[in-house]
């Protein structure tokens, strides 16, 4: 007797192999048959209609704080994500000491757009070790399977203090902070994750603590990999255009002491931006001839912006604008209102800048409003409704955020993708050097989102436009990523592995434009899309969601290295 059985359904299988029509039997939590099945079980969902799949794995996100204030570790496990890796970029929780716990509260606000009163409130900071951390990750019961890095800024802050965020260390503060790295691996972590983007910068405006390290400190780190089994390493190189050569020297040489795949982010393809793309990936040739490998994560949809006054990100970088930006909110709405003040703001945002494209208002698009008197706005571009208003562009906009006490938000007004930019993504996407990820769920929660990239995929690529069989990208959004991070066991609907599982509508799956809510500890927002389309998706054997909503069941596990992970792993 079975524990659950999937009848009738077309099971796409995650290996790329034609899709077929098949019975799925379940039993303790792992895929016990596939076929014509004829035994009894204790439930049955009936998927005529629907596709069968291994569930998505997501290997780019940052949810090592949501998981706190909502083990459902939404909205991602609603797009049929059933296993996530976090502790991306350095930026961990664990390890902590009391001290330095305000700091990565602050740093996480700033670098990656989480709330600060949602940290302060919905996160009990009452950790010390990687090995306690996960152990209090488990115990929050994860709706989904979390696995994760160990971060080297937190690292460092635990050994240096404040100096990780002044200089290099010392060789006894590498052998320190490389004490702590084999402890969080020993516990489970998944590998080690740093980061020299130029922009990550603390609450403060400085370069987070591992932009302080140098080649030395980050490839004696790296090495440690190695010691333990199914790790990984993950990097961020300096430049945000052609990589510069610090960085490609840099990962080329972690991958290859660590004897482990370094994986980067983010490459958003299009026509104009092809060469930079190919340098990038070029990058894996070069490790791939010392012995190392090293892979790109591509985010294939386009990820929007969405400006908001409430923020103020990315707003600030105008001139002069810092202040008032970090001002509380009514000082800013008050500034906003009175035509002084707003003409202030209007003048400092026209000098010469390099961020000029900011204060270009007249090609804004209004996204979303927040009153009836201002719905009609919605989708409108801003120099449109100025000339019918007779209004400067300016005043046009800052009228509807008023209106809306600051929470319209509006993005810029750009063309859709054309068949020369979806040519150049398909051309990413299929390159070998590159993988589908880079999802950052669970940061830039009110400014941008892409962690519904798998039924916005399915949806518009595979279905819409036809550019991608099913069954390609299907094995893209979960055999590929299962392999990049030797996940024993998952990411194919095999006998033997674990019944993560997606059943989804061909013909329906997509996800819904994002909407701000205000539903985060604190009151604060983040932009949310539903799913369409995803009608059941099981984790390790347990229905999690049935029709966009989720169940009561929390079956997810923390996976950890060498035990969920093997590098000797390469199939199931
Ligand atoms: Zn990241």
């Amino acid at each position: 007797v079975f524990d659950q059985l999937i009848r009738g359904g077309t099971v796409v299988d995650g290996t790329g192999a034609p899709r077929q029509r098949a019975d799925v039997g379940i039993t303790a939590g792992r895929v016990t048959a596939i076929g014509e099945v004829r035994e009894a079980a204790r439930n049955t969902i009936d998927a005529d209609g629907l596709v069968v799949t291994p569930g998505f794995i997501d290997v780019h996100t940052h949810l090592d704080a949501q998981v706190f204030w909502d083990n459902t570790l939404s909205p991602s496990p609603l797009h049929g994500v059933t296993t996530v890796i976090a502790g991306n970029c350095g930026f961990t929780v664990a390890p902590l000491i009391a001290r330095e716990a305000r700091f990565l509260m602050r740093m996480l606000a700033r670098v990656e757009g989480m709330p600060l009163v949602s940290l302060q409130t919905g996160v009990p900071w009452d950790w010390d070790t990687t090995a306690r951390y996960l152990e209090r990750v488990q115990a929050e019961r994860p709706v989904v399977n979390m696995g994760f890095m160990v971060g080297h800024s937190a690292l460092r802050r635990v050994v240096m203090g404040e100096a990780a965020s002044e200089r290099r260390a010392t060789p006894d503060e590498i052998d320190a902070i490389a004490a702590l790295l084999r402890e969080g691996l020993a516990a489970g972590g998944l590998g080690f994750s740093s980061t020299w983007a130029a922009t990550h910068k603390d609450a403060d405006g400085v370069p987070v603590p591992s932009r302080h390290a140098d080649t030395n400190e980050l490839v004696q780190l790296a090495s440690i990999c190695r010691d333990f089994d199914g790790t990984s390493l993950e990097f961020l190189a300096q430049a945000g255009g052609d990589f510069d050569e610090a960085s490609m020297d840099a990962m080329v040489r972690m991958s290859a002491a660590a004897q482990r795949t370094l994986n980067w982010n983010v490459i958003n393809p299009a026509v104009d931006n092809r060469a930079m793309c190919l340098q990038r990936l070029g990058v894996s040739d070069r490790a791939r001839a010392a012995g190392g490998s090293v892979v790109g994560l591509v985010m294939p949809i386009r990820t929007v912006p969405h400006f908001t006054f409430k923020s103020g990100y990315a707003l600030d970088m105008l001139p002069g604008w810092a202040g008032p930006m970090a001002a509380p909110p009514a000082d800013r709405f008050a500034m906003l209102r009175d035509p002084a003040g707003r003409r202030q703001l209007a003048e400092l945002a026209a000098q010469p800048s390099d961020v000029e494209h900011l204060a270009r208002w007249a090609h804004y698009l209004v996204l979303q409003t927040f009153t009836s008197e201002t719905k009609r706005y919605e989708g409108r571009v801003v120099g449109d409704i100025a000339a019918d208003e007779g209004k400067d562009p300016f005043d046009a906009l800052v009228d509807i955020v008023c209106a809306d006490e600051l929470l319209t938000t509006f993005t810029f007004n750009r063309p859709a993708p054309s068949a020369a930019d979806w040519d150049v993504k398909l051309e990413i996407m299929r390159d070998p050097r590159a993988l589908i990820g880079a999802s950052d769920a669970g940061a830039h929660l009110d400014f941008t989102a892409s962690y519904d990239y798998p039924t916005r995929l399915l949806g518009e690529v595979v279905r819409d436009r036809g550019l991608m069989p099913l069954e390609e990208m299907v094995q893209r959004l979960t055999d590929a990523p299962a392999r990049l991070y030797r996940l024993r066991d998952r990411g194919r609907l095999v006998e033997g592995a674990y019944a993560d599982l997606v059943l989804f509508d061909p013909d329906a799956i997509s996800s819904t434009p994002y909407d701000m809510r205000a539903d985060l500890p604190g009151g604060a927002e983040r932009l949310v899309s539903d799913a369409i389309g995803i009608e059941h998706v099981l984790v390790n054997g347990v229905e999690i969601a049935t029709s966009g909503r989720f169940t009561d069941e929390r079956p997810g596990r923390v996976l950890r290295s060498g035990v969920d992970t093997s590098t000797a792993h390469t199939s199931t």
